[in-house]
């Protein structure tokens, strides 16, 4: 019997996204990401769940730096990347491409995503058609490139592009209307994402959040996805995929 899980989403800090997932067949329940633990506290304490475990998609401080407060609570198991784990307060597990993160009868396989940060991972619930990119892709958007190059990022993108299309993205940050200003002034003939600007601009003023998205609307408006054919549109011909990406990253931090 998949019971499946439960996420519970609250914003954090000025524009982080917190998200509680409880596996039902357990009760097993983590944070995905501590970017403020009075605020992860108290979505705790309205569900009344006991916290077990911590999933940190990278070392960011909006990401990591609720950790020891939570573990000193509550003993959880923090479950973090191996390519900085030195760098992920009271880390206990370090993972990378490929393993299995179990809580309770639910599980993510890790996908490694380097560009944002070296050691970026995400966390796929395939069971439950859910991940959680940390900051690696936004709606609309892409995580900057503080500590990887272009291919790398590009790279990883394209590992979350090629999950199944359903999949709900859960994204750590509320970016996503400065996202489609940018997004329309690169890619402004997409039908498609004109329709989602205009959509996103009214939930962002009825104060709805935007997260999760669906990697399936990304593949329509997404810039960064989209970067080799908005590229040619843009006359830049002969650039390979990565550097059409790079372009577009370019333009964004610009913009
Ligand atoms: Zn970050
Ligand atoms: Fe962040």
């Amino acid at each position: 019997l998949q019971m499946g899980m439960i996420i519970r989403q609250f914003p954090c800090l000025k524009d982080n996204y917190g998200f509680l997932v409880r596996d039902e067949a357990s009760g097993a329940v983590a944070a995905v990401d501590t970017p403020d633990a009075l605020a992860i506290e108290r979505a705790l304490a309205e569900q009344g769940w006991r916290l077990t475990h911590i999933l940190n998609t990278h070392w960011h401080p909006d990401h990591a730096g609720g950790n020891l407060a939570l573990k000193e609570r509550w003993g959880c198991r923090i479950i973090g990347p191996a390519g900085e784990a030195a760098r992920i307060p009271g880390i206990d597990e370090e993972v990378s491409e490929g393993a299995r993160v179990q809580l309770g009868d639910s599980s993510a396989r890790v996908i490694d995503t380097p560009g944002h940060t070296l050691g970026h991972i995400v966390f796929h619930f395939a069971g439950d058609a859910c991940a959680f990119v940390g900051d690696t892709i936004f709606a609309m958007g892409c995580g900057r490139l503080f500590e990887g190059t272009p291919a790398q990022m590009w790279a990883s993108l394209s590992k979350i592009a090629a999950l199944p299309p359903e999949t709900r993205l859960y994204c750590a940050h509320e970016y996503t209307q400065a996202n489609a200003r940018f997004a329309l002034s690169v890619d402004g003939g997409n039908a498609a994402l004109r329709r989602r600007a205009a959509a996103v601009k009214a939930m962002r003023s009825r104060g709805e959040p935007t997260v999760p998205t669906t990697l399936m609307e990304e593949l329509e408006s997404n810039p960064f996805l989209r970067a080799p054919g908005i590229a040619r549109a843009l006359g830049l011909g002969g650039l390979a995929d990565f550097e059409a990406f790079a372009e577009i990253r370019k333009r964004k931090d610009a913009f």
